[in-house]
């Protein structure tokens, strides 16, 4: 009588479940902005720079793959915002090793080496010199990210309580993936249906941009990237690399300054850092160009209701939403433009 329950309960529940599974199988994209800083400076307790990219199906909300694309400051105080946890991120991947991109990394390391957490892989470019010499390396950083922690005791004494940690502390958990960014895009990732790539963009030695695609969409993640003419005369800010790499998207986020910080307003803001962002009008230019549904706007120079941008006052005052807004539209764009906040989420297919 047990067994026969069991059985009918089974053939009852596969008829009931089978259908809903089918239709709950749908995949679906996520694409979080975990940090809207732009550059440096703190305003108003923004994240750093940063994109978490999720992938799966409406079982896992989204989530049975989680990117992150940079790790500025307080990434995973935005990450625990939405229930992420260090140790549930598949791979890291960075556009650059400016700080303002890089400085959450060590929280997030930190914090998955203490919760016992698997490895990782960490993408990013491979040893660029710049033209003043020094060398960008994001392995380094990688491979000493917690050498103030194992310095000071910190990893040592947390090691002497419970003998399962990692001896090398986070460096231990990071399975470092570089390449060599090209002009053209190139495969650097892939777990099953979600595949990655990256092509070289302009702004410091060894930046790259990278596109995410999976069967329910696709995202660009520009970084700071900006055009390879460093200044005026050139056609556009952007970077043309970043729209070879951005064709047929459905969501570009990219890094965005606002024509208000530009030399002829007088702000002080210094013209080769203006330079070597995109600006808001050409990024509406470049979304309409490779017909993507999306475009937002990260990395936001001067922040929304900023009076200071860093140590430079904006001119004629704070900008709004609706500033970047008419901006982008200025670059002839009518798709979605979203103007970044810290955990704005756009979902792909739309609910
Ligand atoms: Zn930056």
């Amino acid at each position: 009588m047990k067994c026969f329950s069991i059985v009918i309960a089974l053939v009852v529940g596969m008829c009931f479940v089978a259908p809903v599974t089918m239709a709950e199988a749908a995949p679906c994209l996520t694409v979080t902005l975990t940090g809207t800083q732009g550059g440096p400076s703190v305003f108003n307790g923004q994240g750093g720079a940063g994109t978490l990219v999720r992938y799966g199906d409406d079982s896992n909300d989204c989530g049975a793959i989680k990117l992150q694309f940079d790790a500025g400051r307080g990434t995973n105080m935005r990450l625990s915002q939405i229930k992420v946890s260090p140790p549930q991120l598949n791979a890291i991947f960075f556009t650059h090793m400016h700080g303002d991109h890089t400085e959450g990394f060590a929280d997030i390391m930190m914090l998955r080496w203490y919760l016992k957490g698997p490895k990782i892989d960490i993408v990013c470019s491979s040893d660029a010199a710049s033209v003043l010499g020094f060398t960008n390396s994001c392995r380094k950083y990688v491979t000493h990210i917690a050498d103030a922690f194992i310095q000071s005791g910190e990893i040592a004494e947390r090691r002497s309580e419970d003998k399962a940690r990692l001896a090398g502390g986070p460096a231990d958990l990071a399975n470092v993936i570089t390449f060599d960014p090209k002009d053209e895009p190139q495969a650097v990732w892939s777990s099953g249906d979600v595949k990655v790539s990256a092509i070289r963009s302009t702004h410091t030695a060894g930046h790259a941009s990278y596109r995410v695609d999976t069967p329910a969409g696709s995202v660009v993640i520009g970084g700071d990237a900006a055009n390879d003419v460093p200044a005026p005369p050139r056609s556009h800010s952007t970077s043309d690399q970043v729209e070879r790499l951005a064709q047929g998207v459905d969501i570009i986020v990219h890094s965005t300054i606002h024509p208000v910080l530009g030399p002829d307003r007088a702000s002080g803001f210094p013209p080769p850092s203006f330079y070597r962002q995109s600006l808001a009008t050409d990024l509406g230019a470049v979304a309409k160009r490779v017909g993507a549904k999306y475009l937002m706007l990260t990395h936001l120079a001067p922040s929304l209701g900023a009076v200071i941008h860093n140590r430079w006052k904006v001119p004629g005052g704070p900008l709004t939403e609706a500033d970047y807004r008419t901006a982008v539209e200025a670059g002839g764009f009518t798709g979605t433009t979203i103007v970044g906040t810290d955990l704005a989420t756009l979902r792909l297919p739309a609910k």
